[in-house]
């Protein structure tokens, strides 16, 4: 056979989390929290599990809890999405992505990916015969150059992916970007992916701005979230995707070929959990004070730091200290010093001008004390 990826290997975060573990590092690499979930929310899982939901879900989703999920977008973003045709609980945001591609990208279409960009975009759209078409966003500050992307579309253009707050830079899209696009997209036939796995982790009071509440992006667009990113258990494997109904129609004639459904017994105890806003409300300051304690840490290192914006990561330019590639300062860091983060030319951020790792702070206040301790001795 010939394989249909064959630029592609093993995953970084496996490499990175596999070279931690057999180093005794402390793993800032993959992110994952460093904590576990809210024990009522297990609570929740159990008793669902103990009163017998343990067969499959529903295709899309238990009702009760796309309800909450359409109750949650309606409150903070002021969308209406109904439950029965426009939501999808799915096995994590990495299914709900695979299976937009899937269901929408033929041979020859064209993506348009902003790059540095998360992981698992690039193969989904490769595997299913698609042409990527890239985009640099520029250190340090990572702005999206709208123009750029306006003379990026050709007829063939199926798809545009934006993730906010964005995984690896933790910058967020504002208000004006999404005018922008908004107006770059209209009387287009371009769906839109928009990941916005960190919407609840959002800093220094600034707002998530939501494709939902843009009615020209709203109309052509798939939002995906993720309940790890949100609760603490990334292990579970379980989000959602929103979308106007025609095109929800199309996600499902795949998505209950490809998975059929998702985890019955946490989407029983989400239903529940997601009744009280102050469970992901809150999320915001708790990761807000974790960037500050890290930040704070490692403010007399030699690496040179321009906050997140949002999500778990932070990005440090490692220029002071090493010219090596990033992938081989990420491995020695991780064998020589015992901290592992994630280098960042995986994500496609060109290394030309500036050196970065990525680092999770998403870890116990310990845990971030030991790393930059280790930090600063570099
Ligand atoms: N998108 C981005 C930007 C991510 O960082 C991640 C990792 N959580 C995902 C998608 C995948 O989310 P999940 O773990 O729910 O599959
Ligand atoms: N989203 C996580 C990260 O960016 C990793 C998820 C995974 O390992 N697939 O680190």
């Amino acid at each position: 056979f010939t394989s249909k990826l064959p630029d592609v290997g093993t995953t970084i975060f496996t490499v990175m989390s596999k070279l931690a573990h057999q180093e005794g590092a402390i793993n800032l690499a993959q992110g994952f929290p460093g904590f576990d979930s809210d024990p009522k929310l297990q609570q929740l899982v159990t008793k669902a599990m103990s009163d017998g939901y343990n067969q499959y879900a529903p295709m899309p989703g238990v009702y009760g809890l796309r309800e909450q999920i359409a109750n949650k977008i309606n409150t903070l973003y002021g969308s209406d999405y109904h439950p029965e045709s426009e939501v999808t609980v799915t096995a994590g945001a990495t299914q709900a992505i695979y299976t937009i591609v899937s269901a929408f990208i033929r041979p020859e279409d064209e993506v348009i990916v902003l790059k540095p960009a998360y992981d698992c975009y690039e193969p989904a759209v490769t595997v299913n015969g698609g042409t990527i078409v890239p985009i640099q966003l520029k250190a340090p500050l990572y702005k999206v150059n709208w123009s750029a992307v306006e003379r990026a579309i050709t007829p063939k253009t199926k798809m545009l992916f934006i993730n906010t707050p964005h995984n690896p830079t933790g910058t967020i899209l504002d208000k004006e970007d999404m005018m922008e696009l908004s107006r770059i997209l209209k009387g287009t036939d371009i769906i839109l992916l928009s990941d916005e796995v960190y919407e609840h982790i959002v800093f220094d009071g600034k707002k998530h701005e939501s494709v939902a509440r843009y009615p020209e992006l709203r109309a052509r667009s798939f939002i995906t979230a993720s309940f790890g990113k949100t609760f603490h258990n990334t292990g579970w494997k379980m989000g959602y995707t929103v979308a106007p109904k025609a095109l929800m129609e199309e996600f499902q004639k795949v998505h209950q070929f490809n998975v059929f459904s998702a985890h019955h017994p946490s989407q029983k105890a989400f239903a529940t959990y997601l009744k009280e806003p102050e469970h992901y409300l809150k999320l915001n300051d708790f990761f807000q004070q974790k960037r500050d304690l890290f930040l704070d840490l490692i403010k007399d290192s030699r690496f040179k730091v321009t906050p997140a914006a949002g999500t778990y990561f932070q990005m440090l330019d490692y220029s002071e200290i090493t010219q090596e590639e990033d992938v081989e300062f990420a491995k020695r860091l991780t064998k020589d010093h015992k901290v592992a983060s994630i280098p960042t030319s995986v994500f496609n951020l060109h290394q030309e001008d500036f050196k970065m790792l990525r680092f999770c702070f998403a870890k116990d206040d310990e845990t971030l004390k030991k790393a930059a301790t280790i930090l600063c001795e570099i």
